[in-house]
């Protein structure tokens, strides 16, 4: 078991500050990883500029300002950044960035936000949680685990917190950290204690030169600093990544979890059950009493009680944690019924994957709303489940060109739609009472709204205007 360390070790901070003269740390990019980062940095004795070639939000503005530290927006000048020891490239800026360009060139060493937060962690332990899909879902519930369990631990990374402002500001003993690829891209010594591989399935590879191996490689660097006595959950189910796995070596302590058969050392699935056998440990859980509801979740909450029992919580607060866990919004959130017609916001669902899942748990005939910015989408996967329970798409988007090829024959009505508003009036015409409508995009928002979130909240206004 992975002991829960109260100290953090200030001998190894100390090592690991920059000797002599402070180390030019650049930030490029000012949002949530960029500004934490800063502060760390600063906190720590770099000599921080952040840079960022838009606006920087009022809010991380005056963190800058508070810190003392100096930066600039809407430009990145170059005099001011090649000079770096050291860059922290924030994770929303793509390696075809000028200025990421000229960096590179220069062979000044790039680091991601959760490798400089790892410098910094002193003793504390780490589960780092990454995949395609689930990652918010299983991250939380991971937490809520933890908490119930009498841990001092933080919720930090993708989810929305920055895990190096939580070092700065506020060190625990544990942090739960949901990972994208894109932090991993730039780790050199990042090692979780537990790490936690969800799934792979197609998804930014605009941003991997369009080969998912390079996105499969950069989901598996979570393992790449493991060693033994680290443990690796991971779904044995997901094709990919056990292909993967008898490509590379691994030093961790392997700990699949699977609904298609039994695993010696890991978590299953059986005849409605969920088992946990993991060292000295055994766990068995109906899948009814999990508080989070779908075949999705069953996996995710596989992962999580494993990485719990990881670190030594005991099975009695796993399984309360289980059964009291809350979804989070934009996840399958049930928003109303309406004379009879049942409205699911599932915003978050930005790919073909979480959307499969989606329409996998519908009991009711769905109306589906589906569309966005397409990140090179293949639909086919949806045709299937489509065919059996869908009985109308209602496309919400600017370009749904690629919608009407992939579904028509297939199901009996499409219409397009251009606002959340419409998307929902429209549904509602099509839907009879006893249907489902379900707003699971596959796409990506920013083509009409500002982000998953907005995309979310606009259908609840509007289904709450019926
Ligand atoms: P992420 O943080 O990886 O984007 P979320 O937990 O926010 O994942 O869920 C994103 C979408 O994927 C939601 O629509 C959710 O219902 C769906 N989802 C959650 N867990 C899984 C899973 N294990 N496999 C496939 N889809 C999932």
């Amino acid at each position: 078991m992975i002991e829960n360390s109260e100290n953090i070790d200030q001998k190894s901070e100390a090592r690991l500050s920059p000797p002599g003269a402070a180390v030019r740390l650049i930030i490029l990019g000012a949002g949530e990883s960029g500004i934490g980062s800063a502060i760390l940095g600063k906190q720590k004795g770099y000599d921080v500029f952040v840079s960022d070639g838009g606006v920087i939000k009022n809010n991380y503005k005056q963190e800058l300002i508070d810190n003392g530290i100096d930066f600039e927006e809407g430009k990145h000048t170059e005099e001011k950044i090649l000079n770096a020891g050291e860059v922290m490239k924030s994770p929303g800026i793509p390696e075809k960035n000028e200025m990421v360009k000229k960096i590179r060139a220069k062979g000044i060493p790039v680091i991601s936000e959760i490798e400089l937060a790892y410098r910094f962690k002193g003793k504390s332990k780490i589960v780092a949680i990454t995949g395609s899909n689930g990652k918010s879902t299983t991250t939380t519930l991971i937490y809520h685990i933890c908490k119930t369990g009498g841990m001092d631990c933080a919720l930090v990374g993708n989810i929305g917190y920055s895990f190096a402002k939580q070092i700065a500001e506020d060190p625990k003993p544990l942090y739960v950290a949901e990972i994208s690829s894109f932090q991993l891209d730039d780790i050199k010594t990042f090692r979780p204690d537990i790490a936690v591989l969800l799934n792979i399935t197609e998804d930014h590879l605009d941003r991997y030169e369009y080969k998912f191996e390079n996105y499969i490689n950069s989901k598996f660097r979570i393992i790449e600093n493991q060693q033994p006595g680290d443990y690796f959950i991971y779904c044995e189910d997901d094709e990919v990544i056990m292909n993967h796995l008898k490509t590379i070596s691994i030093h961790t302590n392997p700990i699949p979890f699977s609904m298609k058969h039994e695993v010696n050392n890991g978590a299953w699935i059986k005849s409605d059950q969920m088992l946990i056998r993991m060292q000295s440990e055994r766990i068995s859980m109906s899948i009814y009493d999990f508080a989070l509801k779908g075949l999705h979740n069953q996996y995710n909450t596989m992962a999580a009680g494993l990485s719990a029992v990881g670190l030594g919580i005991r099975k009695e607060k796993i399984r309360d944690a289980i059964m009291t866990a809350e979804g989070l919004e934009h996840r399958m959130e049930d928003v109303a019924i309406i004379r009879g017609v049942k409205f699911i916001n599932d915003s978050k669902a930005t790919n073909v994957n979480s959307t499969w899942y989606a329409l996998e748990s519908m009991k009711d005939p769905t109306v589906l709303i589906l569309g966005g910015l397409d990140k090179g989408n293949d639909y086919s996967m949806l045709y299937e489940l489509v065919e059996e329970k869908v009985k109308a798409i209602v496309c919400l988007g600017v370009d749904n060109k690629k919608i009407h090829e992939a579904f028509e024959g297939k199901v009996a009505v499409i219409v397009d739609t251009k606002s959340a508003l419409e998307a929902v009036q429209e549904s509602y015409k099509l839907a009879t009472k006893g249907d489902t409508v379900l707003l699971s995009p596959a796409c990506a928002s920013f083509d009409l709204f500002k982000n998953y979130e907005d995309r979310g909240q606009q259908f609840k206004e509007a289904v709450r205007e019926l």
